[in-house]
């Protein structure tokens, strides 16, 4: 029996895949086909995938889709519906006028972003729970999955290695970590999780955590940024403004059972006030870690147990 990882690329970012198997090529293997498989249903800049049939067809028709994604589709709404959301799964208007992180990137005219608020509204995302319908309902509109898809996909894949009978792996799609099981190869038994310092170079940590069978899902100011005319511009949008969120939070990181729960929860409170995260904690049953500017760190108290060392 041995650890063995799959590495590969996808939604512009590094997956590792690590389990411990005899045999763990052909798991593996499954694994890609699935990542595969993932990223062609819920991407939003493959013409071919389901969420881009459900744009194209907004103001015209309403698309069937498979359980999995209507239930996907179906929290993303609710979470976009909450009072104190920062997310919005309706803001492919927005995600594609700004395009950060990709060449095309630009700052759009004030006329062009009060038009593309006007259709990014997650009322008009009309869902039928008894047909798996999703329908947009005014021309213009699109949704824009890449808040919450990574975490879907994570649980998808441990469902599957769970399946398998694999009782200990590791799954990082770019940072959106999930782990299963104990860690065979150290001496705690734990797996150690380098928080990123925000502001360094990728890889140069603020601290390391150490998780069982939880995830921890970060959204981050330097996660996916552009240049434009000599200004920083990062990927998170404020759905009231349309543009990048103003805050000093340069980081919120997501500890919880489910990936999907922990990549909703990081873009949801990304740039609230830490107490009403810490509210939102106890609440739902998660735990969160900040950084903000000037190197100040904010956590819910559960996240102590995790330490490795002082933060
Ligand atoms: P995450 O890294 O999970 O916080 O997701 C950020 C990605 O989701 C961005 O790269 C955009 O594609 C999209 N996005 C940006 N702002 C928002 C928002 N406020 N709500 C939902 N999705 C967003
Ligand atoms: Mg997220």
């Amino acid at each position: 029996m041995t650890y063995k990882t799959l590495h590969t690329k996808l939604f512009g970012t590094n997956i590792k895949i690590s389990i411990y198997h005899n045999n763990p090529d052909p798991i593996l293997s499954t694994c890609e086909m699935l990542l595969t498989y993932y990223h062609k249903l819920l991407s939003f800049y493959d013409d071919e995938s389901i969420i881009s049939k459900i744009n194209q067809n907004a103001g015209i028709k309403s698309i069937q889709v498979d359980d999995e994604t209507f239930k996907l589709i179906q929290s993303g709404k609710l979470h976009s519906l909450e009072e104190k959301s920062n997310l919005n799964i309706c803001l492919g208007p927005l995600v594609k006028l700004w395009d950060i992180g990709f060449d095309s990137a630009k700052v759009p005219s004030d006329g062009k972003l009060n038009q593309a608020l006007k259709h990014t509204d997650p009322n008009n995302l009309i869902l039928d729970k008894y047909t798996n319908n999703v329908y947009l309902s005014k021309k213009g509109m699109s949704i824009n999955l890449g808040a919450i898809a990574k975490g879907f996909i994570a649980d998808a894949i441990l469902t599957y290695l769970k399946e398998q009978g694999i009782i200990s792996a590791i799954i990082d799609l770019g940072g959106n970590i999930l782990t299963h099981g104990f860690n065979l190869k150290s001496p705690t038994l734990n797996w150690r999780i380098g928080l990123q310092n925000p502001l360094e170079k990728r890889g140069i940590h603020l601290t390391t955590l150490e998780l069982n069978d939880l995830s921890i899902v970060t959204s981050g100011v330097y996660e996916r940024k552009s240049i434009v005319n000599g200004n920083a511009y990062h990927h998170i949008i404020n759905p009231k403004t349309g543009r990048p969120l103003n805050t000093n939070m340069l980081s919120l990181s997501i500890i919880s059972k489910e990936s999907l729960n922990a990549d909703i929860y990081s873009t949801m409170y990304f740039g609230i006030p830490f107490d009403e995260i810490e509210l939102a904690s106890k609440d739902k049953g998660f735990d969160a870690i900040a950084i903000y500017k000037g190197n100040i760190l904010r956590y819910t108290k559960v996240c102590r147990k995790f330490r490795r060392d002082e933060f």
